[in-house]
């Protein structure tokens, strides 16, 4: 959807830069006032998919592998996804497939395997969680081009008419997916983050390095220990707007944990916060009080999009879902005195870390 040229100049939208939540935010270490650091940790940082990314690796000179390896695989693995799935590039896979008709469309393994995921997701959510939700995000001014005010509530019922996640067929065996409407469009912006942070462990864990720690925009996997010899510690972020702050962070041990909320990508109208999270059973964004929402999971894809769909249940049914699935999940509510309160389920780590943590601050980024 491109602006119009006419009326209301866009949209702005609040998105705390990405940089400052890949780089700033989240990568949080406990330093030991006099322990060694160790001399052969490596990070690397950069960008992709519209945001960026750090990864720190901690390498034994024994092991042998040379720091241009690491940085060919990384970049290899976050360019693929990209390539495959931004509905930001023309030519990816997912452009094309949203360009077309109603025809039976071949995909590559990496594609098939996220829809066929997000389609489970889908399904777990009750519809909550829906990549069919393209062309409404787009239409409140989340997509790639900018808007000049958001939709009316006829735009959003023809929009909804056309979404839904029973609309896309998908074919596991003969790796193919198939719209039922012309106008069905894929969104995978919350669930290919975390996948691609998959394939980077993936990439590193085939290098022969055990000690390394993955964050794509705030979507994060984390393996054996940092360059103090201690499991990595991650951040969860303060709610709130450019604040820098972190409420509390986690020991990641050899799993992935990811983040969603309505605090990093909104802007607001009339006073009103317009989140970039569409509830697709109302074609509107969100406006309950779940802030952020937390999910541990061993595969980062997998915690990508049960954060995304948890945010849209909000606090009391996405308490339910987390229950019923036994989810690890960590949610932040919004209180009436502008505040907090924190909800953890069982599953959640109980050794939450706590204390004076030293943020990791990467200016340049
Ligand atoms: P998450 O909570 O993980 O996801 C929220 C996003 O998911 C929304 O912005 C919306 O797109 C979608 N969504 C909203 N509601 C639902 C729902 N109910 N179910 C499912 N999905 C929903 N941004 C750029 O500015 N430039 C780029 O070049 C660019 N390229 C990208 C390439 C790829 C492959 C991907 C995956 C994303 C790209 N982005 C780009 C998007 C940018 O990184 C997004 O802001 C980001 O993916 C959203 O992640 P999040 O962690 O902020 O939110």
């Amino acid at each position: 959807m491109s602006t119009s040229s006419a009326g209301p100049p866009p949209l702005r939208r609040m998105i705390v830069p990405a940089i400052f939540v890949g780089a700033l935010f989240l990568v949080v270490f406990l330093r030991q006032p006099n322990g060694p650091e160790r001399p052969d940790q490596w990070v690397l940082t950069g960008r992709t998919m519209g945001t960026a990314f750090t990864v720190k690796t901690v390498v034994s000179p024994e092991l042998g592998i040379n720091q241009s390896a690491v940085e060919t695989a990384v970049r290899n693995a976050v360019d693929a996804v990209d390539f495959a799935m931004s509905t930001y590039r023309y030519d990816s896979e997912l452009s094309r497939f949203n360009r077309q008709g109603t025809t039976i469309f071949e995909i590559s393994e990496s594609l098939i395997e996220v829809v066929l995921e997000a389609q489970r997701v889908a399904e777990l959510s009750a519809g909550a969680f829906d990549i069919t939700v393209g062309p409404l995000v787009d239409a409140w001014g989340f997509g790639p081009d900018p808007v000049a005010d958001p939709p009316d509530a006829d735009t959003i019922a023809e929009l909804m008419a056309d979404s839904g996640f029973q609309l896309l067929e998908v074919d596991a065996s003969k790796r193919t997916i198939r719209k039922n409407r012309e106008a069905l469009r894929c969104d995978l912006s919350a669930i290919a983050k975390g996948y691609a942070v998959d394939r980077v462990v993936d990439e590193l864990d085939h290098l022969g390095l055990t000690d390394y720690m993955v964050e794509i925009g705030g979507e994060v996997s984390a393996v054996g220990t940092n360059a103090v010899g201690e499991a990595w510690r991650i951040g969860i972020e303060l709610p709130e707007t450019g604040t820098g702050g972190l409420w509390s962070a986690v020991a990641l041990v050899d799993t992935a944990m990811a983040t969603s909320g309505d605090y990093r990508n909104y802007y607001e109208r009339d006073g009103v916060r317009i989140s970039h999270t569409i509830d697709p059973r109302t074609g509107r964004p969100i406006t309950h009080r779940l802030a952020s929402v937390t999910v541990i999971h061993a595969s980062c894809m997998t915690a990508d999009a049960l954060a995304t769909a948890l945010s849209v249940l909000g606090p009391e049914d996405g308490r339910e879902l987390v229950e019923r699935e036994g989810l690890a999940a960590f949610f932040l509510i919004r209180t009436d005195d502008d505040g907090f309160k924190e909800w953890a389920s069982d599953g959640w780590p109980s050794e939450v870390v706590a204390g004076v943590i030293d943020v990791d601050r990467d200016e340049d980024e």
